[in-house]
This record gives C-alpha cells, structure tokens and sequence, in this order.
C-alpha cells in the first residue's frame, strides 16, 4: 500500500505507458485517495481520468499538469493544481499548451539532427510511431537509441547522451520557471515546484515564490535525507506547502517509483487545496504570453 495522497503522476497523454484509466485503477489498489494527474503540457487525460474515477467514491481527482522549462544547464519542472477552479479548461491556456507541445515535436527533430552528428542517426518518425497518445519527449528518444543498439538501457541514453547538459540535449526554447508559475496562476490554479532536488537550481525559488509559487515537492523518491530537511526549511522561510508525489511513469518506462510513494498525509493536500488563487488572478496574475 502507498500513502493515501500522490499528487504527481503521468499517463499516456504525455511520456507515461498507463491509459489515464489504468492509472486511476491502479492508484486505487495501492490506496490512494487524493489522485493528481500531471501530464506534461497537456490535460489531455483529465477526461478519462474523471470518467474511470465515477467507479471509485473514495477517489478524488485534481486536474493537473507539469509544465518543463528550461534554464541553461538544467531542466526545470513546475506542477499546476486545480482543485475546483477550471481555468485550465480555458482556451488561452489550451492554446498556450498545444504551442509548448508544438515545441517538443520541433525538439525531437533537433535532438535527432544532434543525435546524427554524434554517428548515431535516428528517424524522428521512428520516435513519434513509438508515442501512442500525447506527446514525444527523451524517453521515447531513448527508447529508440535503446532499439537501434545505440545503448544497452533507457538510463544508459539519459545519462551519457540525453540529460540536460549531455551532448544529444537540445534545450526546449523560449519559457522560463517564472513564465510557467504565472502562467498556472493566471489560470487559477496553485504552482508547485517540482523535484527541486533534480534541477540543483535552489537559488531560483526566491524569484518563484515572487511570482507566485505555492509549494515545492519535497518529498520525493530521489531526494536524499539532506534534501529533504534543505526543502522544508525553505517550505518555512517562504510559507510554502510542502508536497510529495511518486512521479510515476507506469511500468516499463525506465522509471519505477510506485504509484503512492513516498507517503504523502492527508494533510498535505488539504494545506494546498487552500491555496487555490482565483482565477481573475491576484498581485500575481500576469497578462496572457
Ligand atoms: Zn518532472
Ligand atoms: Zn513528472
């Protein structure tokens, strides 16, 4: 059994193997009762996720998203929570999200111009065929280096060739952490940081908790004791929440932390659900990109 809330998860509308279906019947076998579904750049499997939900009374849905920016050196990943306000629903930040998943189409394209310059040329097409739903990213890439004997793992490809400063990355262009913080904010929903501890890049958060940050993900499968303790001292300084999600991916996707794990309490998510902005936005809202 994992912990009754997991507010990070990913399904086939972006880089996850499990149908938004599958994804909620499972949560419910590990005990979960507070699910967020967090696709990258997309909410496209909100719908599927509300409709497998209706089965299970004890279940609650928040509609969510992760949005990836990049910062030199480093990827960076804010998450959006919208428990009752349905700003995301809006056809600006519908738009706004169809343009960030135009760019990773655009990405892997450079990734492989990239790719073939280091002797290892792959079709983009190959990458795209293998993304069922939602949209391509590096590990769809990777799973294709995997297949084309460039590399024995999904891991080996992130960690010599795909991560973020690895020779194959090509960063995504033009949105920066802060953008995507107002960008949720504006919308109504609650941002996040997420997994801090996989960017190195604390020095940010004061200029995101400027522009509205509500929480980081402190508790996180790869964060250690030290980063732990780091972030809810930095949760205190900034009265920010302190979140948890398992990040999971579904089974063979080269990422295994269980669904519901680290346990997150009730608690968590009762502390952010209060922290839900209004959608004709605060001091933060900002005007459309
Ligand atoms: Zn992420
Ligand atoms: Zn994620």
């Amino acid at each position: 059994m994992g912990g009754p809330v997991d507010l990070h998860t990913h399904t086939t509308a972006s880089d996850g193997t499990l149908p938004p279906r599958a994804l909620v019947d499972a949560a419910v076998r590990q005990g979960v009762r507070v699910l967020a579904v967090t696709d990258h750049d997309s909410t496209e499997g909100l719908g599927e996720a509300f409709d497998a939900a209706r089965a299970h009374p004890l279940l609650t849905i928040v509609p969510g998203l992760e949005i990836n920016c990049d910062v030199p050196g480093s990827e960076i990943h804010v998450l959006g929570y919208f428990p009752s306000a349905d700003g995301w629903r809006a056809a600006w930040f519908q738009e706004f999200l169809r343009e960030q998943r135009a760019e990773r189409v655009a990405r892997v394209h450079r990734i492989a111009e990239r790719l073939a310059e280091l002797g290892m040329p792959i079709d983009p097409d190959e990458v795209f065929a293998i993304v069922k739903e939602g949209s391509a990213g590096r590990p769809h890439v990777a799973q294709v280096m995997v297949k084309r004997g460039y590399v024995k793992t999904v891991r080996e490809a992130f960690d010599r060739y795909l991560r973020a400063d690895g020779p194959a990355n090509v960063p995504r262009r033009r949105l920066t952490p802060v953008d995507a913080v107002r960008v949720i904010r504006r919308a109504g929903g609650i941002p996040v940081l997420a997994h801090p501890g996989l960017a190195g890049r604390d020095e940010m958060i004061p200029e995101l908790v400027e522009a509205g940050l509500r929480g980081i993900e402190v508790y996180y499968a790869e964060h250690s004791p030290e980063q732990v303790a780091s972030y809810l001292a930095q949760c205190r300084e900034h009265d920010l929440v302190a979140t948890g999600g398992s990040d999971h991916h579904g089974p063979q996707s080269g990422r295994t932390n269980p669904i519901g794990s680290p346990p997150v309490p009730m608690k968590v998510w009762e502390h952010l659900r209060d922290r839900e902005a209004p959608t004709d936005g605060g001091p933060a809202a900002s005007p459309a990109p």
